[in-house]
């Protein structure tokens, strides 16, 4: 089931949209599934999980961590970890730089924008990822890069409103493109199981599927 669920959404998606299928709370032998379908990049919401994971399933997976990441948590996951989608704090992406210096490497991140009315989503307001891309201080961070940024519509059924919200982050993701400061920004990661055609419309390069692909959780 996995592996057709994964094959139906992949014929969907146009080639300049890559599929993370969101892997959190599912065991091993689900994305090991997914996997021999031909599935690399999987997204994983918990640290202890995706230490797990990593360790036991084959070592050219690239792993996302799309959850809300803790500062003290970052160096279980930086000596593997492929991208990060939800830095939401300049004192986590000094973190991640730290841990990644630590492992002689450099981590992609993406900015997670707050745009969703619900209290409890975390991220950057516009204005405060506006004020800390133009920071001097981000410049000096020499082992992260930000690869672009992330979002989520509020949770609703009403595809207007997730659409404007869409259209929201697609505007700041293009001003912020349009500076031209960070040669890797390229990355819009919005879109889940219940709005990533939506997403696509709206500029989305990279989707994270969860339920659609590995069943309810
Ligand atoms: C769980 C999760 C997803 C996947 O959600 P589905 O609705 O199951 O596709 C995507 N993004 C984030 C940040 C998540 O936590």
């Amino acid at each position: 089931m996995i592996a057709e669920n994964l094959l139906q959404i992949k014929a969907q998606l146009p080639n300049h949209v890559t599929l993370v299928a969101v892997s959190k709370t599912k065991p091993q032998s689900a994305v090991l599934e997914a996997y021999e379908a031909g599935q690399k990049d999987f997204g994983e919401n918990y640290v202890q999980e995706l230490v797990d994971k990593e360790a036991a399933l084959p070592k050219d997976i690239h792993w996302h961590f799309i959850g809300h990441l803790q500062s003290n948590k970052v160096k279980y996951i930086a000596p593997f970890v492929f991208l990060i989608h939800g830095v939401d704090s300049f004192k986590l992406l000094k973190e991640i730089d730290k841990q990644a210096k630590k492992n002689n490497r450099i981590i992609p991140c993406l900015l997670q924008i707050h745009i969703a009315t619900e209290e409890t989503k975390f991220g950057f307001s516009e204005n405060e990822m506006m004020d800390m891309l133009s920071g001097s201080e981000l410049k000096t961070l020499a082992n992260i890069e930000i690869h672009g940024m992330m979002g989520m519509a509020s949770f609703s059924n009403d595809q207007l409103v997730i659409q404007k919200e869409f259209q929201t982050i697609l505007a700041i993701f293009k001003n912020i493109q349009n500076r031209n400061l960070f040669p890797h920004f390229n990355t819009l990661s919005i879109g889940m199981s219940g709005d990533y055609k939506l997403a696509i419309e709206k500029g989305s390069t990279m989707v994270r599927i969860g339920s659609s692909i590995f069943g309810s959780r």
